[in-house]
């Protein structure tokens, strides 16, 4: 059976107890958008209960990209 438990941070969903969590994405119309970066932005990511819908937690992969290349920690981008 495949392996669908993909949040580290989600294990199981406090609705419905559910342990199946699915990471969605939702690409570019979602985007997130930093005020100080609006030429940035990055995807929204989300970690949907399998069983019953339930969006359990809502996250960026990468918050750096929402700064300017100058903020940023890392450069390498
Ligand atoms: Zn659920």
């Amino acid at each position: 059976m495949e392996e669908y438990l993909t949040d580290k941070y989600v294990k199981r969903c406090p609705y419905c107890g559910g342990t199946e969590i699915i990471e969605a994405f939702q690409s570019y119309y979602g985007a997130v958008v930093s005020p100080k970066n609006k030429l940035g932005g990055t995807e929204l990511y989300h970690s949907v209960c399998r069983n019953c819908g339930s969006v359990l937690r809502s996250y960026v992969k990468d918050p750096e990209k929402l700064l300017k290349k100058k903020d940023r920690k890392k450069s390498d981008y």
